[in-house]
């Protein structure tokens, strides 16, 4: 994949080779005594990091025979992964079903319909075992489909997709465990990608986001910093560092998730006992996906919402990039962890997963911020984590 080309054979091609770009304003501003830089995902072609997950989930699935074009592809996903799944299944002419909690915004929804896509939407607060978590509700689709064994029309697509929105509207947890018990002999007409299980999730960055990375800085990076979601893009990107250097990886969290706990060494249940919903999309978990490597991370900053949401509204207007509530996170997490380790001279990149347009309605939105109970002038909320500011 090079980008050089004057005309390109298809929108796949463009995928990856994203910009790495320094944020002068923001060490400025904040008076931080490092590089900062940021690798600015919302460049492929779909919109955000997501899109080389997506793809490449699905070209290997393909290499390993467990899709072919009759196949429909189902994915619990926040959105983006969606996106990346889209743009590839829809070259090859397959369908997907995406299902999504209720808090993901609905620029989202419509993008993927955009694609062609079809939506489900769950309950956010219910817990990850419940038959009515995301995870659940596409393994009963599956299931649905391998029983019927043959390739579905749109129209049976529909039916299902209509099925099993009105249980999950009616909270009918009975029949929806009647079809998620059932054992059914898999076949090829269905196939969940599963981002949180997909070894070829973190492998996607380990040979595209990460060795581009390494060569915009011919491997001279002292600090990674990233949003912790399947945590594929850190254990991927970190894989492939650590192999070559010694270089420092911060893994940033929301307050509400469970992976900095499970690192300060909780158990799941423990951890668990601290989860609370936030708003920040593409971030913090409440399962421990088999795409996280904990370890490989040496450490984890917490940000809250407020704190994400006021740092990406700042940055497009500091620097004229505009990003999502993770890619805020993730640049004050950044921040923060420098200013509080008292780290200088140093070069910091921060990954950027996705743009700003998808939150327009959400938190670049005042309206909706002051809903929800959030300080809408960001200044204000910087200023509380920067002793050495110039404000
Ligand atoms: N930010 C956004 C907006 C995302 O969609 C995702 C993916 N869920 C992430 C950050 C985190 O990336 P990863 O899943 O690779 O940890």
């Amino acid at each position: 994949m090079k980008k050089n080309k004057e005309i390109y054979n298809e929108i796949l091609e463009l995928m990856g080779e994203t910009p790495v770009i320094r944020l002068k304003n923001i060490e400025e501003y904040f008076n931080v005594k490092n590089e900062l830089y940021a690798k600015v995902e919302y460049f492929n072609p779909g919109g955000s990091i997501k899109d080389r997950v997506g793809a490449y989930m699905l070209q290997m699935a393909e290499k390993e025979n467990l899709i072919t074009t009759n196949t429909v592809i189902i994915e619990p996903t926040s959105g983006n992964t969606g996106i990346g799944l889209a743009l590839y299944a829809v070259k090859k002419g397959n369908s997907v079903i995406f299902i999504m909690p209720q808090k993901i915004s609905m620029e989202k929804e419509l993008l993927l319909r955009a694609y062609g896509a079809y939506i489900i939407r769950v309950p956010g607060n219910v817990s990850p075992f419940s038959v009515m978590s995301q995870y659940k509700i596409a393994e009963i689709i599956r299931n649905i489909i391998w029983e019927k064994r043959k390739p579905l029309s749109k129209s049976e697509i529909e039916g299902i997709v209509s099925y099993i929105q009105i249980l999950i509207n009616q909270n009918n947890e009975k029949e929806l465990k009647k079809i998620f018990e059932k054992a059914v002999d898999p076949n090829n007409y269905a196939f969940i990608p599963n981002q949180y299980f997909n070894k070829n999730n973190p492998k996607a960055h380990y040979r595209t986001t990460a060795p581009e990375l390494w060569k915009q800085f011919n491997g001279e990076l002292d600090y990674i910093f990233a949003g912790l979601g399947t945590g594929g893009t850190i254990s991927g990107i970190g894989k492939y560092f650590k192999e070559r250097k010694d270089i420092k990886l911060i893994g940033v969290d929301p307050e509400g998730s469970i992976y900095h706990h499970v690192k300060a060494g909780l158990t799941v249940e423990e951890a668990l006992k601290h989860s609370h919903p936030y708003l920040v999309e593409g971030i913090g978990k409440n399962i421990i996906p088999k795409t996280i490597n904990l370890d490989i991370i040496d450490d984890i900053v917490v940000i809250n919402d407020q704190e994400a949401f006021s740092m990406a509204r700042f940055l497009s207007k500091r620097e004229g990039i505009l990003v999502g509530g993770s890619s805020g996170a993730a640049l004050f997490g950044m921040i923060k962890y420098l200013k509080e380790n008292n780290i200088k001279n140093k070069k910091a990149v921060v990954i950027f997963p996705d743009s700003g347009r998808s939150y327009l309605t959400k938190f670049f939105n005042d309206e909706w911020m002051k809903d929800n109970n959030l300080e809408v002038n960001d200044e204000i909320i910087l200023r509380k984590l920067f002793d050495e500011c110039k404000i």
